[in-house]
């Protein structure tokens, strides 16, 4: 699968990487990167700010709202009433397909990639329904230690990825391979290596505490490794784009709310199995799932939201599109929850609830979550590097879905079709 072209790009992203938490101690290479590279300085997520959601607006330059991918939970009508899932699950992506007899609604990159007869690759260590939503109709290859799939969806024998587990044992493995593979040996168009860290730690440990400042360090070294091995195969930065940056920040988790508890106290629901209103979890945010979307339900369980003080900003009905979500879909609300600007024992700045997923038993009060509007968690980083990028700080806002843009010009494949836009090469650049 080696193509002819000289161009190629490669992403690396750190899974939950605020950017406020680089600095020459905790993350030395991604510091001197952004020193001499094109740094991002107002980059932003989407919402909801969850690893699946921004796997998709990675993927396809849109926001939720085109893509379809709306969390890291979702509710499905596979039949017998709407019922909250697991995008990350294995099985997601067909449950998906069944019910709404479609993955996402938009092309990826690699779907863009097969029209040209050029190769994508895909190494994550995240979980599954991430890793395969950045390809979910099996346009390129995806490397994910739950199964890794070849285009068509064929199902490949891939011992490299099979034991992987989370955390930085487990990225460094995928970096191994992800160097020595796929860009020195199958030298695919793009090539995109999703590391665990620091989200992995940063779910199960306070945020700026020894383990998840050792978890940014380790990502950040993993970040080199791949970047000396791309410009040992590039020296002038002309032919391979390098784009590094994470798909979120997190906050510290204040309080978890049982947000399904609250609607049946309210009488707003008639019990946590009934189909008519459908909560579902999304970290700091929620997304509710009405049975009739165009119901007098709706207007009333808004009501109810609006007084909530855990509830920071809410989004009901043609009001969605403003977050970048649906306004044609059974999901009818999404709430992120109030953050506040305390520090936490780490000197780590930003708190904010959580809603209570009975799917997830763990406790995370004092860890690190996402999924809202929070300025900690809206905060990702992005780093772009060659290409024709010239260095310097860029203060224009920047997001997710510009990536995706970004590298198709680089590539010289169209790109207008898109929520984002490529980033500007120039610093002086609107
Ligand atoms: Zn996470």
């Amino acid at each position: 699968m080696t193509r002819s072209g000289a161009e190629r790009a490669v992403i690396v992203i750190c899974d939950s990487l605020r950017a406020d938490l680089i600095s020459p101690e905790t993350a030395p290479f991604l510091s001197e990167l952004s020193e001499r590279a094109a740094a991002f300085a107002a980059h932003r997520s989407v919402f909801p700010s969850t690893t699946r959601a921004s796997a998709a607006s990675i993927a396809t330059g849109c926001r939720p709202a085109r893509h379809g991918l709306l969390g890291n939970t979702m509710a499905l009508d596979e039949g017998e009433g709407l019922v909250c899932r697991s995008a990350g699950a294995p099985d997601f992506r067909d449950r998906m397909r069944r019910a709404t007899g479609r993955t996402l609604h938009v092309p990826t990159l690699a779907e863009r990639l097969r029209w040209h007869g050029e190769d994508s690759v895909s190494c994550a260590n995240v979980s599954p329904g991430a890793a395969y939503f950045q390809d979910p109709d099996g346009h390129g290859w995806v490397h994910h230690s739950a199964g890794s799939f070849g285009p068509g969806r064929v199902p490949i024998d891939d011992p490299a990825s099979a034991g992987l587990t989370k955390g930085i044992a487990g990225d460094r493995a995928m970096t191994e391979r992800f160097c020595s593979d796929v860009l020195e040996e199958r030298a695919p168009s793009v090539a995109i290596l999703w590391l665990s860290e620091p989200d992995y730690t940063g779910h199960h440990a306070p945020l700026g505490s020894p383990q998840h400042l050792a978890a940014i360090a380790g990502a950040d070294a993993l970040v080199k490794q791949v970047f000396e091995t791309v410009r040992r195969l590039d020296p002038t930065g002309e032919d391979i784009l390098f784009v590094t940056g994470s798909d979120h920040g997190m906050e510290t988790v204040a309080d978890s709310i049982d947000l399904t508890e609250l609607l049946i106290a309210a009488g707003l629901k008639e019990s946590r199995e009934s189909r008519e209103l459908v909560v579902a979890p999304n970290g700091t945010a929620a997304t509710l799932y009405f049975a009739d979307p165009a119901g007098e339900l709706v207007g009333r369980v808004a009501r109810f939201l609006a007084g909530e003080n855990w509830v920071g900003e809410m989004f009901a009905g043609e009001r969605l599109g403003a977050a970048g979500l649906p306004t044609d879909t059974a999901m009818q609300i999404a709430v992120s929850l109030a953050a506040e600007d305390r520090t936490n024992p780490h000197g780590v700045t930003g708190y904010a609830p959580i809603v209570q997923d009975p799917s997830d038993n763990e406790s995370k009060i004092g860890f690190g979550q996402h999924g809202g509007l929070g300025p900690h968690e809206q905060r990702p980083f992005l780093i772009v590097e060659g290409g024709g990028f010239e260095p310097g700080e860029r203060r224009q806002p920047s997001s997710l879905v510009d990536i995706a843009p970004t590298v198709l010009r680089h590539l010289h494949m169209d790109h207008d079709d898109m929520d984002g836009r490529a980033l500007p090469h120039r610093v002086s650049e609107r």
